[in-house]
């Protein structure tokens, strides 16, 4: 093996797929068989993040930075004067078991640019998951980046040997990504999503009546979207969000901030900051519609088509609906305790456990973890205090926001006006 030339490519491929997010390795539960290598199941995934929140724990590497696209927002696009390089997949495999046994990872996040076309790219992909599984018997986790335009059988194929497959959507809009990425289509997004879709429902339903079935892409799929390069609002990235989630059953949609990364009248200048308050308020929004059982539109809709960069999702919406609040956490339903801000999904499952056996008061419902710094505008509870007397939403805002320190307060004054951004790569 040419160490020097591998290392020279791995620092290529590598730092080409820094851009995509999507690497969570959460909802798998692959045991390890047969005295494999790895178990991507309970303790054999480790999950390691940097600051940012991105994900470190596995290699994160493209096939190759050729690509035949010229997507505007991606640093791998063709007309890009970049350094090129390609990995063999048996390079990959290597690269991967010897990262394994050294403790470095813990699983594969495979990326390519499209070289050929859609169906060679992905038949190299699925190469590589395919011989870690049947000739290294690795267990480890392995996320696959589907080719959008990859066929319905090299789609069927890849989520036998992968734990997770996921296809970026990258730009949010139908006319963001005909600006940006004319010689892209929607639609070859969609099929593969859909493919995908079918088969979990598909080999899960013949699971159930055959053991021996195999599992398919046990950890599901998931998408990224690039948020800031088309001028979007958080309206539109979120309804796509929604669509989604409903659509092909995604675990996961990551948002993306873009990094400047070209010189092109299209996009946001070079310099300009990534959006990642924003990213950050997007996430946010994207917890309150999978977990707090939100809609979109009460969030996001035409009054208010971008979500307010300082203050949370939550509390911007209660503040503008005051009308449903106090509520009484002694007495309201799970849906309601959800909506007030400083009550998490632990804090709303403690309280309604511990009203069955006593009345809460302020004492009760800080030593149970709510935030009442914020919380205690919105409720009352088992004591005569009640804080939200006579205040309008803007004089709430402000009290609550004096009371409180945002880690993100040195950013918030230059971010939103921005004309929002990112780039992934993904194919
Ligand atoms: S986004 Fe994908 S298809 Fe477009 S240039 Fe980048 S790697 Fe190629």
């Amino acid at each position: 093996m040419d160490f020097k030339r591998i290392n020279e490519k791995l620092e290529i491929l590598a730092d080409a797929a820094k851009y995509d997010v999507s690497c969570s390795s959460s909802g798998s539960n692959r045991k390890n068989t047969n005295k494999g290598l790895g178990n991507s199941s309970g303790m054999g995934i480790c999950h390691s993040y940097t600051e940012d929140g991105r994900c470190v724990s596995l290699l994160k590497i493209l096939l190759t930075n050729h690509c035949i696209f010229d997507c505007a927002y991606c640093v791998t696009r063709k007309s890009n004067d970049i350094k090129r390089a390609a990995f063999k997949v048996q390079e990959v495999v290597d690269l991967t078991i010897n990262f394994y046994r050294r403790n470095y990872i813990e699983g594969l996040f495979l990326s390519s640019g499209i070289f050929k076309n859609a169906d060679y790219t992905m038949e190299r992909l699925i190469a590589v998951a395919k011989k870690l599984r049947q000739e290294e018997y690795f267990n480890g986790y392995i996320h696959l980046k589907s080719i959008p335009g990859a066929s319905d059988e090299l789609m069927r194929e890849a989520g036998l040997y992968a734990d997770r497959l996921s296809v970026n959507i990258e730009i949010p809009t139908e006319k963001g990504l005909k600006l940006l990425a004319p010689e892209k289509n929607r639609k070859d997004f969609i099929k593969p999503m859909e493919k995908v879709k079918n088969e979990i429902i598909q080999y899960k339903n013949e699971k159930k009546l055959l053991k021996k079935v195999p599992i398919y892409a046990p950890a599901g799929q998931s998408t990224q979207m690039i948020v800031g390069a088309s001028g979007e609002t958080d309206a539109e990235i979120m309804y796509t969000s929604a669509y989604f989630y409903k659509s092909f059953n995604l675990k996961r949609v990551y948002y993306s901030g873009y990094v400047p990364i070209s010189n092109d009248s299209r996009l946001p200048t070079i310099g300009s900051a990534v959006p990642i308050l924003r990213e950050n308020r997007l996430y946010q929004t994207d917890w309150l519609l999978r977990f707090y059982g939100f809609d979109v539109r009460e969030l996001l809709n035409k009054e208010h088509p971008n979500l307010e960069s300082d203050i949370d999702p939550k509390l911007s919406w209660a503040l503008r609906n005051l009308d449903q609040f106090p509520i009484d956490v002694n007495k309201a339903d799970m849906r309601m305790l959800l909506r007030v801000p400083g009550l998490g999904l632990k804090s709303v499952n403690k309280i309604i456990k511990a009203r069955r056996y006593r009345k809460l008061n302020w004492e009760n419902l800080k030593s149970i973890g709510a935030s009442l710094n914020r919380a205690k505008y919105f409720i009352v509870c088992d004591s005569s205090t009640f804080e939200t007397k006579d205040r309008t939403s803007a004089q709430l805002k402000s009290i609550i926001l004096s009371n409180s320190s945002s880690k993100f307060s040195a950013t918030l004054s230059n971010q939103l006006s921005l004309f929002d951004n990112q780039n992934t790569l993904s194919a």
